[in-house]
Formats: C-alpha cells, sequence, structure tokens
C-alpha cells in the first residue's frame, strides 16, 4: 500500500484496495424508496418512514448533481484508487417500480448527467402493463427471485397482499417484453439463499433463463434468524449448481460488509458495519457535499475491488456488465 493510498484511507475514512486490478465501473446503490408491495421476512430495507428525497424532484436532480459532478467530472481520490472508468447508479428500494413516473423521470436525468443506469426489482410491476418504462433509459436489470416453488416464495414473504408472487414464467415474459424497449440491456437475477430455499435446484430454469448473471447472496442476519444458514449449506447450494455447468456469482455474508457504495432514501450514504453491528450514516450529501459525506463512513475498497474485479473479466470477453 503506498504512502498516498495511506493518506487517501485516513481522508475518506476509505479502506484502500491492495489488489492490482482496477475496476471499469463504479456502482452507486441508491435505495431509493423503502416501499415496497412485497414483504419478505428477511429485508433489510427499512429505515423506519424516512424523509424521502423522491417528494422532491428538486432535490432528486440536486443529488444527482453532486454525484455525477464528484464521481464522474471529478477528480476524486477514490477514482484515482479504484480507477473506474464509469459510473453506474443502481436504484433499489423497496421497490422501485412503485414510484411510477418519478422513477422514469430519475432515470431519464441520470442518463443526461452521465451515468449507466440499473435497478433492482422484484418484477412485480413489470407485468399486466402495470409500469413502462421510457425507451432505453436502462443498462442492466436486476430482478429478485427466489424459488420456483410459488409455496416457498409465500413462506419467505415474496408475495402481495393479494398473494400474486412473480412467477418463473412470469419472470420469462417480463425480460421478453423488457428486452424490446431498452436495446442492449444486461440482465441479472438476484437470489437470497435461505433456510427454506438452500435444498432448490434452479440449474434447469437458469440455463434456459440464460440471464447475463446469476447473483446468490447469503441471507444476512437481519429480521428473521430462523432463515439463517451456515456458510456450509450456502457452499453446497454453490456447489450443486456449478457442478451442472452454471455460472454463479456468490456473495457471502462476509462480502457483504463495508463493500457497497449505499445511499439511503433520504439522500445519505450509509454502510452496514461489521465492528459496530448496524448502520454508519454520513450527512445528508445535499446538505454537505458528496466529498465531505463520503468521509463520513467506512467504505472497504478491497471487498468492493473483490465483488467487481471479477465482473471485469467477463466484461473483456462481452458476456456480462
Ligand atoms: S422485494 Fe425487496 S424490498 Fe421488497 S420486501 Fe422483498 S427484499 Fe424487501
Amino acid at each position: 500500500m503506498s504512502t498516498q493510498n495511506n493518506f487517501v484511507a485516513n481522508t475518506l475514512n476509505v479502506t484502500p484496495p491492495t489488489l492490482n486490478n482496477q475496476l471499469n465501473e463504479l456502482v452507486i446503490n441508491w435505495h431509493i424508496t423503502e416501499a415496497c408491495n412485497y414483504n419478505c421476512t428477511y429485508c433489510f430495507a427499512k429505515w423506519g418512514k424516512p424523509n424521502e428525497l423522491l417528494r422532491s424532484l428538486e432535490a432528486i436532480e440536486r443529488l444527482l448533481d453532486q454525484l455525477a459532478n464528484y464521481f464522474i467530472r471529478g477528480n476524486p481520490k477514490i477514482k484515482d484508487m479504484l480507477g473506474y472508468k464509469t459510473v453506474r447508479l443502481n436504484l433499489a428500494g423497496g421497490e422501485p417500480m412503485m414510484l411510477g413516473s418519478t422513477l422514469s423521470i430519475v432515470l431519464i436525468l441520470a442518463k443526461q448527467k452521465g451515468f449507466n443506469t440499473s435497478i433492482i426489482t422484484n418484477g412485480s410491476y413489470l407485468l399486466k402493463n402495470k409500469f413502462d418504462l421510457p425507451k432505453n433509459v436502462l443498462d442492466m436489470i436486476g430482478i429478485s427471485f427466489d424459488s420456483l416453488d410459488y409455496q416457498t416464495r409465500k413462506e419467505i414473504g415474496r408475495i402481495d397482499r393479494k398473494g400474486n408472487s412473480l412467477s418463473a414464467e412470469e419472470l420469462k415474459c417480463a425480460l421478453h417484453k423488457l428486452s424490446h424497449t431498452q436495446i442492449g440491456l444486461k440482465t441479472k437475477i438476484n437470489t437470497v439463499i435461505n433456510a427454506i430455499n438452500w435444498r432448490e435446484n434452479f440449474s434447469s430454469f437458469m440455463s434456459d433463463l440464460a440471464p447475463d448473471k446469476w447473483k446468490v447472496l447469503q441471507v444476512m442476519p437481519y429480521g428473521n434468524d430462523e432463515l439463517l444458514i451456515s456458510d456450509d449449506k450456502f457452499n453446497q447450494f454453490v456447489e450443486r449448481h456449478e457442478k451442472q455447468g452454471i455460472t454463479i456469482y456468490p456473495e457471502s455474508n462476509s462480502a457483504m460488509t463495508e463493500s457497497y457504495l449505499m445511499i439511503e432514501p433520504k439522500g445519505r450514504f450509509y454502510q452496514n458495519s461489521r465492528d459496530l453491528g448496524g448502520y454508519v450514516y454520513s450527512d445528508c450529501i445535499n446538505e454537505v457535499g458528496a466529498n465531505k459525506a463520503l468521509s463520513l463512513i467506512n467504505f472497504n475498497a478491497n471487498t468492493f475491488m473483490s465483488r467487481y474485479s471479477r465482473d471485469e473479466s467477463i466484461i473483456a470477453l462481452g458476456e456480462v456488465i
């Protein structure tokens, strides 16, 4: 680790990377709302009815300007450290598609300001024309999908109040429909492995669906501990699928701590901290600026790099964002 990196780490409260490779793309996850029509037992998207920025389009645009000026147009130390070339704004929730036209505006603005864009959704609003995205505002979509079996999804809480839950067939249709309005869209499926679904076999479904990326995450210790599984069971799930030739991007609990660059609905950076056993929040980015706000949280560049660096090798093969 260089002296300069030590200085940067102290200034930004960032753990500098020790890996030699660099990132092509920095990903900023904005949990834009905590409202959701599903009720997953393991959901951590609870900020206690925050004053969401999305109530004001002006505040949203100011936040996007702050982020673009700092991470894209600026020359921050974090850019030297990570070496990224582009910045992707990933909108998560809650369920971002519940925002309707506001989500469309955020995506259009983000594109105008130079971000690549992606959303993480439970996919339910992609059905039955509940919500149509404007054309070509999205570079990547991540859809959460935890089970082929309705009863399992119901037990996990992946259903709305009327008992509707995105099925495997509906997921296929939704992706097909999106491929016509979002040219070049990359697709990602996120599956949270927990005590209810860890024995399930997704091999043939994933071969058929062929998303650009299938990411499996070990359920985090939040809320219902009955869903937790051991590292061994998580690894068994991964190995079982890899043996059948399925490419998986696994993410265990330790990889998920202090490694996402995350913004909560009110517009503050936040991190889940191993040491403090909870979340650490910065001040509002719109009030203190992105540089000061980033200095107030722990950002682990090593785990960030290790998460995305593997994707980089696949970018070179032209398969995945
Ligand atoms: S779909 Fe996502 S945001 Fe909604 S309850 Fe489930 S985990 Fe939480």
